[in-house]
């Protein structure tokens, strides 16, 4: 292993959910890791909406007025499903491209205090008598495992959650 980091809480996955909890952690002084598979700025596929209970996620995490201020504001919105059958939404809404939107989330986690490390894939688990210990990371080119250990591992790879060996791991 190259290089040993320890922290109270590691993040796995700094999409819109593995920032908030960062920065949810390190602001109420939680020592905290984040940790992504990509470079930031990074895009995701995806529509760029803000729907309202994504708008009220933002509010309660104090960045609301921020975002919104590089947002276009929208009042209606048309979604379509590959088969082409769609859903009307009304109400307060918007648009911000997710690569401006998660680099955004991410810096409001680094000031808040989480230690942001990338690029690191998630490679395997660490366990010690049976309990997670930490996860094991590989970055692009290096065949060199990065070793972060964490008293609590916050799994927030989106769609991905199925890499690694995730699921023999998971609690519900
Ligand atoms: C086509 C499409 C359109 C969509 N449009 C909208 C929309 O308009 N509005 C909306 O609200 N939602 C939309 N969504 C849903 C939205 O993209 C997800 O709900 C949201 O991204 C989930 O956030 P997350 O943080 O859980 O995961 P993600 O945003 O997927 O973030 C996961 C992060 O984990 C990282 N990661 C993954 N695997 C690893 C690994 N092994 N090691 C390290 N890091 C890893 C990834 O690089 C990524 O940064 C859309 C989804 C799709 C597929």
């Amino acid at each position: 292993m190259n290089s040993d980091h320890a922290a109270q809480v590691l993040v796995i996955g700094a999409g819109p959910a593995g920032c908030a909890a960062a920065m949810t952690l390190a602001r109420a002084g939680i020592d905290t890791i984040l940790v992504d598979q990509s470079r930031f700025p990074r895009d995701k596929v995806c529509g760029d909406a803000l729907i309202p209970d994504a708008l009220r996620a933002l509010d309660r995490l104090g960045l609301a007025r921020e975002l919104l201020s590089a947002a276009r504001p929208l009042q209606h919105m048309r979604v379509f499903s590959p088969n082409g059958s769609h859903v009307e939404l009304d109400g307060q809404l918007a648009s911000l491209p997710r690569l401006r939107l998660d680099n955004a989330l991410r810096g409001a986690a680094v000031a808040a205090g989480a230690r942001f490390l990338a690029p690191l894939r998630l490679a395997r688990f660490m366990e010690s008598d049976g309990t997670l210990c930490g996860a094991c990371f590989k970055a692009p080119g290096n065949r060199a495992e990065t070793a972060i250990r964490a008293e609590l591992l916050l799994l927030a790879t989106g769609a991905a959650s199925a890499a690694a060996g995730t699921r023999r791991h998971m609690r519900t």
